[in-house]
């Protein structure tokens, strides 16, 4: 590994990116970056506004309306966007300290599998911006002989709202579909973790792409967010986050009716049946849980185990969490990081406090770690919970943080029963050798995803997205390009006489 993870980048201070321009807030006020592994200011970015807000949107709607970018030849376009991969690559020791730093996520999994991730999936939308956007449909001699096709167009201005737990991963989702299609684009990345997403743009702003086609904004939530929701400029908005702010931007966007993609929150079943591979699932129970500290919307944090062999399964369980190095998430020996923040951190307490409250038994953890230089850190315990009911909150509610549920059933319909009690409906895992048992178990379940024998693994072409109050649309593959288009549709009369012609349903001759 040449990644020097010792090189801290020093306190920086970053501008918001408004029409091809570095630009403070109209207010000129700012606001800290925290680096969650020891609560130190690690830089500062703009506090940007709703006025902040109304010019990026103008930025973008003035680089659409003119035509440059939605008007110009699908190879050109991918050409343009391919530029920034070798860019992008060329920057991924510092891409992945970065993401490190704002987000708390270790060094080791932004350097092995996070930066790489970007530049796979940025590559496979450039390469989609020549995809084909006329189809032809069948031919129709009712209501009268035509030639029909359909259009797919880009729609506009789309505005992105992203979360705070894979920062880089989500700028790239939002921003490199809707290029690909020909729209123009406001970035909002989260306040936790601002400037990943500001040094995509940075790499963005050394290609050819045209000034005001990629816009990224610094700012609140309730201000910059809600602007972006909002704005009657906006054709789209693409929201990744809580199901709470979910609702609200789909409220907002009502009131223009735009085109929305909500990607929320989780509370993920992972069923593991008596016939799986033991080692494998108790891996991958463990990978599916704590992976990033449990801040991935799809975790996996409902473990659902038969009797016959929950107390083995849980035994081998807490013994090996028990070996996860919590600590420096700069130390690329370092297993688990820091949450994201203070807020984060009093999240968790309360719900192990909760967890205990309702009767479940705590197994493994329940503490924050202090002590060895990380008391300024948001450092929490891999924490496991038996004897859960699946009525309790820690069961119900999206905890996102290193907290597994585990869960009794009596037999599969049972374990399907309960994985689809929630309102949610993000992803799901099953652990089975028989291949017919995991096939219909993955029918059965109401869920965007379902791994067998796998967990957590997205990839470009395959749709990502949630069932029930986890979601609307789609992201990635063909279904995610689709929700970037509008689709238009063209009838061309194949010269009908005028008596064939449906105008004598008004018209009398
Ligand atoms: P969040 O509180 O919902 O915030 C997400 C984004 O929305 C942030 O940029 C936030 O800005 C902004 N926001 C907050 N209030 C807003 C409002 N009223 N109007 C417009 N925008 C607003 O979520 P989070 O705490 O950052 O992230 C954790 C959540 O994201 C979890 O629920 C997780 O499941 C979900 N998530 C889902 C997926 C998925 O693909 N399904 C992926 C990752 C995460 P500020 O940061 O400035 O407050
Ligand atoms: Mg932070």
């Amino acid at each position: 590994m040449a990644l020097d993870t010792q090189a801290k980048i020093e306190v920086q201070h970053f501008k918001s990116y408004i029409g091809g321009e570095w630009v403070e807030a109209a207010s000129g006020e700012t606001f800290d970056v925290i680096n969650p592994a020891d609560g130190q200011v690690c830089a500062t970015v703009p506090k940007g506004d709703r006025e902040d807000a109304q010019r990026a949107i103008s930025a973008a709607r003035e680089a659409f309306d003119a035509g440059a970018w939605s008007g110009m030849e699908p190879e050109e376009r991918k050409r343009i966007l391919g530029q920034v991969i070798e860019k992008f690559a060329m920057a991924e020791d510092e891409l992945a300290t970065m993401e490190t730093m704002q987000s708390g996520m270790t060094i080791r999994a932004t350097s092995t599998f996070v930066i790489g991730y970007c530049i796979n999936h940025w590559d496979y939308f450039a390469n989609q911006s020549t995809r084909p956007t006329q189809e032809a449909l069948e031919p129709v001699s009712y209501p009268t002989h035509s030639y029909n096709f359909a259009l797919r167009e880009p729609i506009g201005v789309c505005t992105g709202i992203i979360p705070w737990n894979f920062p880089l991963v989500m700028a790239v989702w939002k921003l490199a579909p809707a290029l690909a299609m020909g729209n123009t684009c406001v970035l909002k990345p989260a306040s936790n973790t601002p400037f990943t997403a500001l040094k995509l743009a940075e790499l963005l702003d050394e290609t050819e792409l045209p000034k005001g086609v990629v816009n990224v904004i610094t700012g609140g939530g309730s201000t910059v967010g809600e602007e972006l929701a909002s704005n009657p400029e906006v054709d789209k908005v693409s929201f990744t986050g809580s199901t709470v702010v979910g609702r609200r931007i789909m409220q907002l966007a009502s009131s223009t009716v735009k085109k929305t993609t909500l990607e929320l929150g989780g509370k993920s079943p992972n069923i593991v049946y008596e016939d799986a591979d033991m080692d494998q699932a108790v891996d991958g129970a463990l990978w599916a849980t704590f992976f990033h500290q449990g801040q991935v919307c799809e975790s996996g944090t409902r473990l659902l185990l038969p009797e016959s062999i929950h107390d083995e399964f849980v035994e081998r369980l807490v013994e090996r969490a028990k070996s996860i190095k919590v600590g420096d998430p700069m130390d690329y020996e370092t297993d688990m990081g820091p949450l994201v923040s203070a807020a984060q951190l009093e999240t968790v307490e309360n719900y192990v406090r909760i967890g205990k409250e309702e009767g479940a038994k705590l197994v493994c953890g329940g503490s924050r770690i202090t002590g060895d230089g990380l008391d300024q850190g948001y450092y929490f315990e891999p924490t496991i919970f038996t004897e859960v009911d699946n009525s309790m909150a820690i069961a119900q509610e999206e905890i996102f943080g290193p907290v597994l549920s585990v869960i009794k059933f009596k037999d599969d319909a049972d374990a399907i029963r309960i994985a689809n009690d929630s309102i949610y409906g993000l992803a799901s895992g099953v652990w089975s050798s028989d291949p017919d048992r995991c096939l219909e178990t993955a029918k059965a379940l109401r869920a965007g995803t379902v791994w067998i024998n796998d967990y957590h693994l997205l990839n470009c072409i395959a749709p990502f997205g949630g069932y029930k109050q986890s979601g609307v649309g789609r992201e990635l593959g063909s279904y995610g390009l689709d929700e970037y288009t509008e689709v238009k549709h063209v009838h061309w009369d194949l010269g009908t006489p005028k008596p064939q012609k449906m105008f004598g349903v008004l018209l009398s001759e």
